[in-house]
């Protein structure tokens, strides 16, 4: 029987469930507009969807033809997020390039969809597109350039979490809502279980905002309400190396495996769309046949990711609205989906936010907040389409993008705010992970100021190990950082442990040849060397 302990004061205007960008981004803008409003996340910002997708800022090119209203609301976002949140974007542009087996017709078909919604997209030259990206199949066809980007989701919610905290808000990791207050056809508020402490809270509100992506459904359940939703699984694989300048994108109907986005020092390849059973999201496996389609289709488009050592492969799982006539989930829109439980449910009180994308997340907090805001009798108008994000509110910041190596990369991460990383003492200047040129400076300030407290949440937010070595030589180093500035050194060991056994989940699929002896490299160092295995009592941490 879990213990509730009966929180006098903790009463809102707005709770917020989920801390993905959505969340996130509901969270500051009811913050902005003068509201009282807390955050509930499960684990940690951008466990869900948000850390794990492609990280294109789409111009809507990829949905002009088939969802033409989601490629509106992506290249009206587009140029808002370049606006106010100019540190997590790389401004590369894109190309939709026509490869040998591509038919060229549909290139006409895909400029005129674009011109229709306003999107920019020009043709030019196969060898002009060459000039620009040297690693394109030389054979292909056509190339039409649009104003894509490459985004740094793990970048865009913290900034948003920030600045929802800066603005008053009370944002809380590791609390799950485990269910809904209900009472008089009204939800009242949620109840909460802590999982550092393993006490559960009961949390009041006026409003409840259901921002839990796919587990939005989980959710509303606990009011009796049925939502629907497709989740639909998409695979991706992480290159070590940085293919190009541009994202690359093939000029067809959306499909599998047609995007090549640059993210640092590395590459995307993706994605697939499958529908999963629901009792797998929390679970997702990437499977062999998944790696394979991405390689082939990826070595078409760049023949050069042939010869390219490949980290990991990850999935996601996108929170769509069910339609019982696509099995795959690609005809699905994207487009927004905003519920008022009031008019469709006869719940007052609680309001679902979901579909959309990441890069479409402000318009979805405007929504959700204005709809809150009506039932609050609040006046206060959105003021995030011109409100810079912090990190983005210095007028020449520099924008987020590849550094060459030895160059720090925390003004990409934090933008502006990297004046409040510790940087006078030489040792906060030091690098503890050279592949992101992470100091430890930031990671001290990722503690004290971005709620960061074990190995996986330093790594959403300064993106230590997620480079070349994927944390083969800084998560030893780091565990040890964290132990001398935490005091508890055993938890320390057990998420070095942890995080070991999670890039090994994400090696497996693709570990054969340098990626398998990279991996035993790996296990020989941690359990052969250091003993981690048996340090903390366990059969296995790697192969
Ligand atoms: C493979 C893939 C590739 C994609 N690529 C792109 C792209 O390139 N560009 C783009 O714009 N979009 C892309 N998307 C879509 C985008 O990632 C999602 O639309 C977006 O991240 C959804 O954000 P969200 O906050 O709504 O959901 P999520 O990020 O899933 O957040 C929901 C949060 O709710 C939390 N939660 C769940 N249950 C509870 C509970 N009981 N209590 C408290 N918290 C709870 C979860 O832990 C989670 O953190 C992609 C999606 C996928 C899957």
């Amino acid at each position: 029987m879990p213990i509730v302990s009966n929180n006098e004061h903790a009463t809102y205007d707005v709770i917020v469930i989920g801390g993905g960008v959505t969340g996130a981004g509901v969270a500051r803008d009811c913050a902005l507009r003068g509201l009282n409003v807390l955050l509930l996340e499960r684990h940690d910002y951008n466990h869900g969807a948000s850390g794990r997708n492609h990280g294109l800022m789409h111009s809507g090119g990829r949905y002009a033809v088939t969802d033409p209203d989601s490629a509106r609301e992506c290249i009206q976002e587009n140029e808002v997020l370049r606006r106010i949140a100019c540190h997590c974007i790389e401004p590369t542009d894109g190309l939709f390039v026509t490869l040998p087996d591509d038919d060229l017709d549909y290139q006409a078909t895909f400029v005129e969809a674009c011109r229709q919604v306003g999107i920019s997209a020009e043709v030019i030259d196969p060898q002009q597109a060459l000039q620009l990206e040297p690693t394109l199949n030389p054979d292909l066809r056509g190339a039409v350039r649009v104003p894509d980007a490459s985004i740094d989701p793990f970048a865009l919610t913290l900034a948003n979490v920030l600045d929802a905290r800066l603005h008053g808000a009370e944002t809380l990791i590791e609390h799950k809502v485990t269910d809904l207050i209900v009472a008089g056809g009204r939800v009242l508020g949620v109840r909460a279980l802590d999982h550092r402490t393993g006490l559960t809270h009961d949390y009041h509100a006026s409003v409840t905002i259901n921002a839990a992506g796919i587990w939005g459904a989980q959710i509303v359940r606990h009011a009796g309400i049925d939502i629907q939703m497709f989740p639909a699984k998409g695979t991706m694989l992480v290159y070590g190396q940085r293919m190009g300048q541009m994202v690359l994108n093939r000029c067809r109907r959306p499909s599998n495996a047609d995007i090549l986005v640059p993210d640092g020092a590395v590459s995307l390849m993706g994605t697939t769309s499958d529908r999963i059973d629901i009792a797998q999201v929390d679970d997702m496996r990437v499977t062999a046949a998944e790696v394979d389609l991405l390689m082939r289709e990826g070595e078409q488009m760049v023949p050069r990711l042939a010869q390219t050592r490949l980290l990991r492969a990850f999935a996601g799982v996108r929170p769509l609205i069910a339609s019982d006539d696509d099995p795959s989930g690609r005809s699905i829109s994207r487009g927004i989906v905003c519920m008022d439980h009031a008019s469709r449910d006869g719940m007052e009180g609680l309001i679902t936010i979901t579909g959309g994308k990441l890069i479409t997340y402000r318009k979805m907090a405007e929504l959700a907040t204005d709809l809150a805001c009506r039932k609050l009798g609040v006046d206060a108008a959105c003021t995030t389409t011109t409100q810079p994000l912090p990190g983005s509110q210095e007028r020449n910041v520099i924008t987020g993008g590849f550094k060459p190596s030895g160059k720090s990369n925390s003004s990409k991460r934090h933008g502006d705010r990297r004046r409040a990383i510790p940087a006078t003492d030489a040792l906060d200047r030091m690098n503890i992970c050279e592949c992101e040129n992470v100091s430890i400076g930031e990671v001290r300030y990722a503690i004290e100021q971005l709620q960061a407290h074990d190995l996986a949440n330093l790594m959403r937010r300064t993106r230590l190990g997620m480079g070349a070595c994927q944390g083969k030589s800084c998560a030893c180093r780091t565990a040890n950082l964290l132990a001398q500035l935490t005091g508890d050194a055993q938890q320390a060991q057990c998420d070095l442990a942890r995080l070991l056994d999670e890039r090994w989940r994400g090696a497996k699929p693709v570990a054969w040849g340098n990626a398998l002896r990279d991996a035993q490299l790996t296990a020989a160092i941690y359990q052969g060397l250091c003993g981690l295995d048996k340090a903390i009592g366990r059969k296995e941490v790697q192969p």
